[in-house]
């Protein structure tokens, strides 16, 4: 045997979880087919890594299986991730909603403290190492990769995988955790891009594009949930954080509704307004909570150029419903190359929710991105990656 365990995938999951058992004296060899370890934590959070959110619970992961993170989140908590950082001289700052960043530093620091746990404890991360199988034997497992043109095998009882999930192919995502599940039996709950931003097409994608780089803060939700954060106008149609959220909810066909002034009511507005000064525009009026370039091309729908004392019952329940209920028909979404996480991933019924091995294949572990729990936006999947990379290291 090589190591007491092979993880495959040096992404969040996989360092944690490489670090964590160097604390209780496992040797581990980590395999990553990346030059570099932490890739994604690099890019993430804008290079600054939002790397836990301090009202992270399981309510905020989607899953055919809403329970079953709460196991490994009981066993690492947000407290433990804050803890853990700090003590690595990461101390968190919050910037909005609860999302933690570095205070001081950014994302490489936060891959400096696992490397350099590796390094310390002398677990090896071997980089350039792709992974192309992994064996079944009757002592353990084969782990049968290449690097540079060499064919390899290493051997150990017990195999993580921490390949992650399919978003930004151009960066190595691989569906190695995907397709290995397969081949072992296990079901995959279908997957999809989530927080991903979403298109407009056909006659109404002019309009949005007019619009390219205005954000507006929103709500904005489906029949089943809503977010209030701020909404982006593309050339090709919504971004922002709460279209990125909408859009792991959201199905083709489907609509959204959005918002345009959350926390008011511009009936009430109006009827303010009409009081003290009917001779107010609707334009002017709008322009107090819009950028011009938003109210006049709400012009298409509502007439802007009238005073808010001639409005007609009718013209001011059209203004009810174009800024409280604008409803979008998305085209599509951007796909895995815009994509922050992937949706679906390996059926959690096929692992055990405390200790994250495989049913059918004992030894066999899965954590992070490749299974069936997805994270909101802000800093809830590094969460998961932290969790999940904990509790698999309390089994090797
Ligand atoms: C642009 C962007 C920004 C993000 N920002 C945030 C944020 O601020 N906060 C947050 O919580 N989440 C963020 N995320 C999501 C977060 O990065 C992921 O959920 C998290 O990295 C998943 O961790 P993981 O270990 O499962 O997978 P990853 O971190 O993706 O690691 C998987 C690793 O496995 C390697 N690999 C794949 N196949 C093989 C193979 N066959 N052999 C060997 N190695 C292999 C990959 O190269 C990769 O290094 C962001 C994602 C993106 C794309």
């Amino acid at each position: 045997m090589d190591a007491d365990a092979i993880i495959i995938g040096a992404g969040a999951c996989g360092l944690m979880c490489a670090a964590q058992a160097g604390f209780l004296g496992k040797k581990v060899i980590v395999l990553e087919k990346g030059s570099k370890a932490g890739a994604k934590i690099l890019i993430s959070g804008g290079g600054r890594c939002n790397f836990t959110n301090l009202y992270s619970s399981a309510e905020q992961f989607i899953s055919n299986n809403q329970h079953f993170a709460k196991s490994a989140f009981k066993q690492w908590t947000v407290e433990d991730t804050i803890g853990f950082f700090e003590t690595y001289g990461i101390q968190g700052k919050e910037k909005t909603l609860g999302q933690l960043f570095p205070e001081d530093k950014n994302a490489k620091d936060v891959v400096d403290v696992f490397t350099s746990l590796c390094e310390d404890f002398g677990q090896e991360i071997l980089c350039n190492a792709q992974v192309n199988d992994v064996v079944q034997t009757a002592e353990g497992f084969e782990v049968l990769f290449e690097q540079g043109d060499k064919q390899q095998v290493l051997r150990a009882p017990k195999v993580v995988v921490a390949t992650g999930g399919l978003p930004i192919p151009k960066m190595g995502a691989t569906d190695f955790a995907l397709k290995l599940a397969r081949r072992f039996g296990l079901n995959i709950v279908e997957t999809a891009p989530a927080l991903v931003p979403l298109t407009i097409t056909g006659k109404d994608e002019e309009w949005y594009a007019q619009l390219s780089g205005n954000s507006v803060f929103c709500e904005v939700s489906n029949e089943q949930i809503s977010f209030e954060e701020n909404i982006l106008f593309t050339h090709w149609g919504l971004s922002g954080p709460s279209i990125l959220q909408i859009s792991s909810f959201w199905r083709p066909g489907k609509t959204i509704n959005i918002d345009l002034l959350p926390q008011e009511s511009i009936t009430s507005i109006i009827d303010e307004e009409r009081a003290s000064n009917g001779k107010t525009l609707l334009s002017t009026l709008l322009n107090r909570y819009y950028a011009k370039k938003l109210t006049d091309a709400l012009g298409k729908f509502l007439p802007l150029d009238k005073t808010v004392a001639s409005l007609t019952k009718t013209e001011i329940e059209k203004v009810h419903q174009t800024i409280h209920h604008f409803v979008v028909k998305p085209a599509g979404d951007k796909g895995y190359d815009k994509a922050e996480v992937m949706r679906g991933g390996i059926d959690t019924d096929e692992l055990s929710s405390k200790t994250l091995e495989c049913k059918k294949v004992p030894g066999l572990y899965f954590g992070g991105e490749c299974m069936d729990v997805t994270g909101w936006l802000g800093g809830y999947n590094f969460q998961w990656a932290w969790a999940s990379g904990f509790v698999i290291a309390q089994q090797l």
